[in-house]
């Protein structure tokens, strides 16, 4: 969902405000419910094409304990050949093919047919930052990133902490570890890298990939950064609106964890505890639990069945207790609807980058709840970087956050006493950089401006493969 989601509201820009002809190709192994729905409400009104390619078997390639990112990057794999073949049968010569990050070993398809390329990354610039600085990390770095005494140094930007690495550095002799060190190396082999983020929100690490000195001797592909590009608003009601409508304005925390993230029960049972404790208002997107990580919770979002009863799973009495204060909403919410309804004043999230995208459009503070990914840098970002966020710590002795914590956390981000909320003030400046940044003449616009201008240029340029 967090590629899926930027990749089609970057196609309905390039549509809308470019006049740009869009065809996006969709890579899967099956598809969930919820994905299929995000497509289908992207097609109306209809502005691009969408092509689904063959769904791609690899159950014979990896074993059943294969990371996300190994499973997506096999299935990524196995598609190049659909992927070129699809292109081919067009029935125009397109002039540009933007891959996602995933998708980066299909470059040279563009290449061989002359068309410009681009990868979308749809996460942030230190991530970005740390994944083209990989190929030369894993070759000057011994042993385990997350067993080094020092933090992992990036010219021109925030250092990353050993503990904050994301998902495929954990394990160096894992496949996944393998596939992203690779995406390190093809990325700056493209023409320019889309980031869903705006100038003013990274202002030091865009400059750092623009200085030859700094990031820009490791990736000399120019960045774009393009965003907050988040779904719209379908307009679409249910309950949950009519109960959100009777809140106080800011007095309701909302708590997800996107689209694959699920906790331990152990972890639910404090979470239910810490949000009944704070006596807050709060919506929360159960999942049942699991004890093993959200790579399993992965392919089956969206796909659960929304019967599961969770009084089988939180503490007895938590439903009949906060009946007045909380909403559950089993396995999927509308999150773009409820995170800009004037009720909701806090977000506990597990900082996918869409979900941190969807909250600062709106102009919410949130709570940080890394889980998988590159989520751990996510949150340090946002806490220590952009000051919209608190991040709860961990017991040490149990792996969990402990209820006092939760409480604790959740009292500092919804209480604003007279307005001397410094998270939430700042949150809100960011929300009108943001919408600064997306209109004619802001940053973002801009530079997609320029990205468009660059592949209309090359249009008119003759390429000498006409006709293949
Ligand atoms: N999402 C949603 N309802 C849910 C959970 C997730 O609409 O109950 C959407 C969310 O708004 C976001 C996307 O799914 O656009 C999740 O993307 P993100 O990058 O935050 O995290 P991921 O799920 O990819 O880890």
């Amino acid at each position: 969902m967090g590629h899926l989601i930027p990749v089609l509201e970057l196609s309905k820009r390039l549509v809308t405000h470019h006049d740009f002809t869009v065809t996006v190709f969709v890579v899967s192994c099956h598809m969930s419910l919820a994905e299929s729905h995000v497509i289908q409400s992207s097609m109306s009104p209809k502005l691009f094409d969408i092509v689904q390619l063959p769904p791609v078997d690899i159950s014979h390639l990896v074993d059943a304990n294969a990371t996300v990112v190994t499973q997506i990057a096999v299935i990524m794999r196995e598609a190049i050949p659909a992927i070129r073949s699809a292109i081919c049968s067009m029935n125009f010569r397109p002039t540009a093919l933007i891959v996602d990050l995933f998708g980066t070993e299909s470059l040279p398809i563009a290449e061989e047919l002359g068309l410009l390329k681009y990868v979308y990354v749809p996460s942030n610039a230190w991530f970005l930052a740390l994944t083209v600085l990989v190929p030369f990390l894993d070759r000057e770095v011994e042993g385990e990133y997350v067993d080094q005494t020092e933090p992992l140094r990036i010219p021109g930007c925030r250092a990353v902490r050993p503990e904050d690495v994301v998902d495929p550095m954990l394990d160096r002799t894992n496949q996944q570890y393998f596939e992203y060190v690779r995406i390190g190396k093809e990325i700056p082999t493209s023409d320019g890298v889309l980031l869903n983020i705006w100038e003013e929100l990274q202002p030091l690490t865009l400059a750092a990939f623009r200085d030859e000195t700094l990031l820009g001797r490791f990736s000399k592909s120019p960045v774009y950064p393009i965003g907050p590009l988040t779904r719209q608003l379908s307009g679409s009601r249910s309950e949950l609106f009519d109960w959100l409508d009777k809140q106080p304005r800011e007095s309701v925390i909302f708590v997800s964890f996107g689209s694959g993230g699920t906790l331990s029960y152990e972890q639910m049972t404090e979470l239910a505890w810490g949000l009944e404790m704070s006596q807050h208002r709060f919506i929360w997107v159960v999942r049942p639990p699991t004890r093993t990580a959200a790579d399993d919770a992965f392919f089956t979002a969206g796909t659960a069945s929304s019967g599961d009863d969770p009084s089988t799973y939180l503490p007895a009495g938590f439903l009949t207790r906060t009946k007045n204060k909380g909403l559950l909403v089993p396995i999927w919410a509308p999150q773009v609807e409820v995170l800009s309804h004037p009720s909701v004043g806090g977000f506990l999230s597990h900082c996918g980058w869409n979900s941190t995208l969807e909250s600062v459009a709106n102009g919410v503070p949130m709570i940080v709840w890394p889980l998988y990914s590159e989520q751990r840098m996510n949150a340090t970002l946002l806490e220590e970087e952009l000051g919209v966020a608190v991040r709860p710590k961990v017991l040490p002795s149990k792996k969990v956050v402990g209820r006092e914590e939760i409480e604790e956390t959740v009292r500092q981000i919804m209480e604003d006493k007279e307005g001397k909320n410094e998270i939430r003030a700042r949150v809100k400046e960011l929300k009108y950089s943001a919408e600064k940044a997306l209109s004619k003449g802001g940053s973002s616009y801009t530079a997609l401006s320029r990205l468009a201008q660059q592949i209309e240029i090359s249009k008119q340029r003759p390429t000498g493969t006409e006709g293949y």
